[in-house]
């Protein structure tokens, strides 16, 4: 029978992780496959791990997992999960339910019947419950990357998605510490096919995203898949020199015609403080690429992992 890996990051999940596994066991129960659980404890400061370990002695055949020394982010935790899988299909999912689960039988059915298939994915086609500026500015994101990077990303398109292991393979291969999962996924290419599902709310417990982290993440997402930002550089350097060039020759002629006169000593303040800005901005925006450099040449693990089922002392005999 084929395995499938399902890998679910956890960061303070305590509430979640029960529920989620139950209601998960419950729909699988009966499922035409074998399957793996890889929790991944991203660092929790409440009693995740505690959870993990229970559901491990509940169910040492079925559930794997690894807890990081301290929070690395998501990305890192799909990494990990990823790295750690052993199935013939890799599932990534949310723990607070807001992956519909019973999508999983549907998921592993479209790629049994249509073998042209590598990934089957998911898109929220609404985003209710959602705060609207969250919504609003999620919509401009994926403008703007869809424009200027060489990484498609579908509006809505979820991480929740099932993968044949070649694809799996694919990603790992990419060895890059910046890791931006949903230009990752869209970069390997392979056949990916879109289910549809409404917006479905946590069943507990809080969103770890504040709108700064997501506008953190919205900008290493850029900078990760797209040169376009260095380029704005030399756009309003040439603009710059044009403007200075017509300004000149404007106060040559004026000089000429009207003899010289000391005006306009405020206009200049504005164009200094805009050149300023505009060297400022686009300094900040090298030293984004620069940064972003820097933790790839130190090449340091995406992730450090404390515990495994496998080292964890309270295991079953
Ligand atoms: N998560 C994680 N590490 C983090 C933040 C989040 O592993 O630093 C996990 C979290 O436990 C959940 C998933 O990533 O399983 C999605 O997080 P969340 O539900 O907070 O995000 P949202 O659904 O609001 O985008
Ligand atoms: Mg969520």
């Amino acid at each position: 029978m084929d395995k499938v890996s399902i890998i679910v990051p956890c960061y303070n999940e305590e509430e979640t992780v029960p529920v989620f596994f139950e209601t998960v066991e419950e729909i699988l129960k009966n499922a035409p496959f074998d399957y793996e659980y890889v929790f991944i404890n991203d660092g929790s400061e409440d009693k995740t791990l505690q959870k993990l370990r229970e559901l491990y002695i509940l169910a040492p055949d079925k559930v794997r997992f690894a807890s990081f020394s301290r929070n690395f982010g998501k990305e890192a935790g799909l990494l990990a999960g990823l790295t750690e899988a052993v199935g013939d299909y890799s599932v990534v999912m949310d723990v607070d339910l807001q992956d519909p689960p019973e999508m999983l039988l549907e998921m592993y059915d479209i790629l049994q019947k249509e073998p042209e298939i590598d990934v089957v994915g998911t898109r929220r086609v609404t985003r209710d419950g959602e705060p609207a500026i969250r919504s609003l500015f999620a919509k401009l994101f994926y403008k703007i990357i869809n424009k200027i990077s060489d990484a498609q990303i579908i509006d809505g398109a979820r991480d929740y998605r099932m993968m044949r292991k070649a694809m799996v393979d694919s990603i790992l291969s990419l060895t890059e510490r910046n890791r931006f999962s949903k230009g990752i996924f869209s970069w390997v290419g392979y056949n990916t096919k879109y289910l549809e599902y409404k917006n479905i709310e946590r069943v507990a417990g809080n969103t770890s995203w504040s709108f700064w982290s997501l506008l953190r993440y919205s900008i290493d997402g850029i900078v990760s898949f797209s040169e376009a930002p260095l380029n704005i550089s030399i756009y309003f350097g040439l603009f710059s020199v044009l403007i200075a060039f017509i300004g000149a020759v404007f106060i040559v002629v004026r000089t000429l015609l009207f003899g010289n006169a000391v005006q306009g000593w405020s206009s200049m303040v504005c164009i200094f403080l805009a050149l300023g800005g505009a060297q400022l901005l686009c300094l900040g925006i090298i030293g984004k690429y620069i940064g972003k450099i820097y933790t790839e040449v130190k090449r340091r693990p995406s992730y450090l992992i404390k515990e495994t089922e496998k080292t964890y002392e309270g295991k079953p005999k």
